[in-house]
């Protein structure tokens, strides 16, 4: 019977994508922002689910997805993020458009949801996305969101986010653009000059509280935190903060350049993962208000958060020194901070991968990770596999479309993304870092997977030369 080559050797990268697969010193050109290439079946989601995703923590406001229930079910309450008040982000309404919309229109359909949610919820304000079909139909949300606007008195306002019409980066700008319709309608009286808006910032496991936490205790007020326990007042006097923080760059430059360009308040990009980007950002800000107390303040908190700490991450350290990790993430700058954080454990990042780096991102990725390792950008599972099976790694961090990949290969798995339930931001995060990496990468589990069981069996058929 012939046999069916498994080796990683065997799985080829798609011609058209053998530009966005690199290795650091192999001298090649590497490409990346662009389109998905067909049939490569993406770790991407569609822009849709980028704008979705990106607005979904708005807490107070209605979301409403225009399109087929499949779009609204696709990406229903899939974050992490904690609202620390209302709840009603967390439910996918829908307009469920099927066949007879299609034909005629979905335009009715849309005003009558509109009208009966916004009347039983009293939403602050309404967001409406458009999916493929709407931009198939050519449906007028537009119109629709300003005549039920005029009815009810709330902001009604369109996502134009069609899944075909780009990237996921696409989504994230059509999100930013809709935020931004509530930004400057706010009074910003009572906001101090030593404020900040955090963006990007998605209140996983209620991370932006401990985030706020640091930012109030070195004496910063935090305006909004606009993606995170999101609320709609906030993003309408946010224009009164004097300085951004960007963490998720990918999702919220476009938000921060028009806050840029129209309110004159300048950004900064952000990390609060790991105690180097954590410590990293408090000084930042302090910096940029030039106040030394500020800055004492923000000494003070890293020195002590460290002291509290770093005992415990030494003993993780020694026991995860030399183990080899892959990572496959949405931003590039959350990527930074993990080879950084990994490398704080003794761990080295021989695979990393982002879905929406740009060319900028990329280098200083390259620039940070260890010779040798292959960089990826929108990859796709077989690639993915590719390389954790050549790499032989020990552990893969990623999401929820990467964890089935490393399960089934027989590999560590830890949840770096929407769906965790652990904080893993800030210096205490830190330590659940470490803890989950260690427990699931340390786990004596993996001695059982076939992968490792051959090696055990090569191991020992070969007096101990695998
Ligand atoms: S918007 Fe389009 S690509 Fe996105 S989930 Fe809906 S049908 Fe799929």
């Amino acid at each position: 019977m012939p046999t069916v080559d498994q080796s990683p050797a065997s799985i080829q990268v798609l011609t058209d994508r053998e530009d966005q697969v690199w290795t650091k010193g192999s001298g090649k050109q590497f490409a990346c922002d662009r389109k998905s290439t067909a049939g490569s079946v993406t770790q991407r989601a569609c822009a849709f689910c980028g704008s979705r995703v990106v607005l979904y923590p708005i807490a107070d406001a209605l979301h409403i997805v225009h399109g087929p229930i499949g779009c609204a079910v696709y990406n229903w309450d899939i974050r992490g993020a904690q609202s620390s008040g209302p709840q009603l982000h967390r439910n996918s309404f829908s307009t469920d458009l099927a066949e007879k919309e299609v034909v005629f229109g979905g335009e009715k359909k849309l005003q009558a949801s509109l009208l009966e949610l916004i009347r039983y919820y009293r939403p602050k304000a309404a967001f409406v996305y458009s999916t493929c079909i709407v931009g198939l139909i050519g449906d007028d949300v537009e119109a629709v969101c300003k005549t039920v606007s005029r009815e009810t008195g709330i902001d009604v306002i369109p996502v134009d986010s069609p899944g075909f019409k780009g990237t996921k980066k696409t989504g994230y700008e059509a999100a930013c653009k809709a935020a931004y319709r509530l930004v400057g309608t706010g009074d910003t009286s009572g906001i101090s000059r030593y404020s900040i808006n955090l963006l990007g910032e998605f209140n996983i496991a209620g991370e932006a509280w401990l985030i706020r936490r640091y930012f109030e205790q070195i004496g910063i007020q935090v305006v909004s935190t606009i993606t995170g326990d999101g609320r709609v007042d906030d993003l309408r006097r946010c224009h009164g903060a004097s300085l951004n923080l960007v963490q998720c760059s990918g999702s919220m430059t476009h938000l921060a350049q028009l806050l840029e360009r129209d309110h004159q308040i300048p950004s900064h990009r952000v990390s609060f993962f790991g105690f180097e980007d954590t410590a990293r950002a408090l000084y930042a800000a302090a910096e940029f208000f030039g106040d030394p107390e500020i800055m004492r303040k923000a000494q003070e908190l890293v020195r002590s958060e460290i002291a509290t700490y770093a005992p415990q991450l030494k003993a993780y350290k020694q026991r995860l020194k030399g183990k080899k990790a892959a990572l496959y993430v949405g931003g590039a700058f959350k990527a930074f901070s993990l080879v950084l954080a990994l490398r704080s454990l003794g761990m080295q990042t021989v695979l990393a991968g982002t879905q929406t780096g740009n060319a900028e991102d990329y280098e200083q990725l390259k620039a940070i990770c260890d010779p040798g390792t292959v960089i990826v950008d929108d990859s796709n599972p077989l690639e993915l596999a590719k390389f954790v099976l050549e790499k032989d790694v020990d552990l893969f961090i990623g999401g929820v479309k990467e964890r089935p990949i490393a399960y089934k290969l027989g590999v560590a798995f830890c949840d770096h993304n929407h769906e965790r339930k652990i904080p893993l931001a800030g210096f205490e995060g830190m330590l659940h870092f470490a803890r989950e990496v260690a427990e699931s990468a340390l786990s004596p589990v993996w001695q059982f997977a076939p992968r490792r069981a051959m090696r055990h069996h090569q191991l020992s058929t070969n007096g101990g030369e695998a």
